[in-house]
């Protein structure tokens, strides 16, 4: 008797959430399938104050055109990146556990937070998008069991149909191929993630996405080496355009010691910004 009673109770337990927060650790309150806490959720740090209109990096202060330094000496091959929050605390903590597959039920909560930084791309491209997850590997998706982009993106999709049902948003999981099995950009120079993605990407079906507006897809953008690279390939492909969307932004700041040094197109730089060296130029320059 007690065993009846007790089942159906266990079973929602087991199957509906564990019994604890997968971010901080505290006892949830109710049963949920989302096993992340409402003061969790409210920390996610949203991206504020002035930004890239580029490629979206935090900009310090006023600048000119709203271009980030990199953008001006060495513009993407992207027309624009987005991005719904700021890639530390208990954003850069979901990301982390979404891809190791202990969050897999908050996918769909994730991909409402990407899709309102999707939304203000409706006003540039108002006919639609074709939405590339950026794909893993092969090998990398086999282990792994799925692509936290191609979950994103799927979710995003779903609540834009609903918030904008008259926008044309298509998924194309398969039009763009990671050739090499690249290692973690995590931990790497700006040099080694350039190195590490440069070529790793191809379109397998050009005539997919010639003359199409894209929106290629990731869980987090740091440097840019992977939207570069990807977009890149999108191009080569006859793309009309690439835009970029990422649940969270890293700044780039950190990858960065500009000093000052070089001649280089110093009409780029205002008189208070140092000269990049040519090494650190070429790096925006493939980059
Ligand atoms: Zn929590
Ligand atoms: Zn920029």
């Amino acid at each position: 008797m007690v065993r009846v009673l007790r089942s159906p109770v266990d079973a929602l337990g087991c199957t509906l959430f564990p019994a604890f927060c997968v971010l901080c650790g505290s006892l949830l309150p109710r049963l949920s399938s989302v096993p992340i806490c409402d003061a969790c959720w409210a920390e996610f740090p949203v991206l504020s104050g002035p930004v890239c209109a580029r490629c979206g990096d935090t900009l310090d202060g006023a600048r000119e055109a709203g271009l980030c330094r990199v953008c001006r000496l060495a513009p993407p091959p992207f027309v624009r990146a987005v991005a719904y929050g700021a890639y530390r605390g208990r954003m850069k903590d979901a990301i982390h556990a979404l891809k190791y597959d202990r969050l897999r039920p908050a996918a769909r909560r994730l991909g409402h937070m990407l899709a309102q930084a999707i939304a203000p791309l409706a006003a540039d491209v108002p006919d639609g998008l074709l939405v590339v997850p950026v794909p893993l590997h092969r090998l990398k998706h086999a282990q792994r069991g799925f692509n936290q982009a191609r979950v994103l993106a799927r979710a995003a999709l779903e609540a834009l149909a609903k918030s904008h049902p008259q926008w044309r948003l298509t998924l194309a999981p398969g039009a763009l191929m990671r050739l090499r099995a690249t290692g973690s950009q995590a931990g790497l120079a700006p040099r080694q993630r350039r190195l590490n993605v440069r070529g790793a990407f191809s379109v397998s079906h050009p005539a997919a996405v010639a003359g199409k507006d894209i929106l290629l897809v990731d869980d987090i953008l740091t440097t840019g080496a992977t939207a570069r690279a990807a977009a890149l390939a999108l191009n080569k492909a006859g793309a009309n355009a690439v835009y970029v969307a990422t649940l969270a932004r890293a700044r780039r700041e950190g990858f960065f010691r500009l000093s000052p040094s070089a001649d280089l197109h110093p009409e780029l730089f205002t008189s208070a910004e140092p000269i990049p060296s040519q090494e650190q130029r070429s790096f925006y320059i493939d980059h």
